[in-house]
């Protein structure tokens, strides 16, 4: 029988552990707060920011919403940006993308201190990730592996193919489980004889943002599928990267889309800033 791996159950716990830790945090005198800022009025960043908001005031966590006009400019996103990286009050900033394209991006996750890089998207947190070292995780990948210590799957010795190499999930991605003593491979857009790459995994992870991408014909028997796409298919039903209906039936256990993957950013995004003040 497939283990279906239930992301909705699992995002939910973790946030009842951590509105515990803000109360213990809380009664010794520490606030957390995280500052959020949007820039322009983008539908779908409306939305995130709003679910972000909402986790926030669940757990305990004080957030601040910087709701900023499209046409800010580049420079005054960074002077607030350098205001809330000197705030003792504030212990986490983050800058919901993508922003408007007369703002270079990297300058401004460059801006955010990182020690307030809830995100994980400074370069230094990607290097401490990259040589082990402690600091913040970037937070669907991190997701991913409570997702599977949780349900129970062994990381350690597996063969490990994640599909996609995006700096915010795919190489992120390969990292931690490496860092879990994965035995990891990466594949994308350039590589050659996918199908035989992937079903050589015990656990795959796919990241391609291509809507049912992943066939059956891809997957090993008894293979975990985590599946990270979100997309809307032809009737406007959310699906992710896999197939599910073809894959499921194959798999020793698979993340559903919706309620798999998705619910685990949020958490972790929780997670990142209470870690931020201990
Ligand atoms: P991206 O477009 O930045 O990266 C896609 C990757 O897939 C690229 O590295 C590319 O090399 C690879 N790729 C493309 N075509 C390929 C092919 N034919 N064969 C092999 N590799 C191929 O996307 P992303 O930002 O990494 O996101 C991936 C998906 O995950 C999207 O559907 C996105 O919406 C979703 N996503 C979900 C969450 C979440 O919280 N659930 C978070 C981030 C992204």
């Amino acid at each position: 029988m497939t283990q279906l791996i239930d992301g909705k159950k699992i995002s939910a716990e973790i946030k009842e552990e951590l509105k515990e830790k803000v109360a213990q945090l809380r009664a010794a005198g520490k606030e957390v707060t995280l500052a959020v800022i949007q820039v322009g009025n983008d539908p779908a960043s409306t939305v995130y920011v709003g679910n972000k908001k909402k986790a926030c005031e669940f757990i305990g966590i004080r957030s601040l919403a910087y709701e900023l006009p499209e046409e800010t400019t580049e420079k005054e996103l960074l002077d607030l940006i350098t205001e809330l990286n000197q705030r003792a009050d504030v212990n986490g900033i983050l800058v919901q993308l993508p922003l408007p394209k007369h703002i270079d991006e990297d300058k401004v996750i460059k801006g955010i201190d990182p020690a307030k890089d809830v995100d994980g998207f400074h370069p230094q947190s990607v290097g401490a990730l990259c040589i082990g070292q402690p600091g913040f995780l970037s937070c669907t990948p991190a997701g991913i592996i409570q997702l599977l210590k949780r349900s129970g799957i062994e990381i350690a010795g597996k063969q490990c193919v994640v599909i996609g190499r995006s700096n915010i999930v795919g190489k992120p991605m390969s990292l931690l489980l490496l860092r879990e003593n994965g035995t990891v491979t990466v594949a994308h857009s350039k590589t050659q004889n996918l199908k035989e790459i992937t079903k050589r995994a015990d656990i795959l992870v796919v990241a391609i943002g291509k809507p049912k991408f992943l066939t059956a014909d891809y997957v090993k028997e008894g293979a975990v599928v985590i599946d990270v796409g979100i997309h809307r298919d032809t009737q406007n039903k959310l699906c992710g990267d896999v197939d599910f209906e073809s894959v499921a039936p194959l798999c020793s256990a698979i993340t559903p889309v919706p309620g798999g993957v998705g619910p685990m950013t949020i958490a972790m995004l929780m997670n990142n800033c209470v870690e931020s003040v201990l």
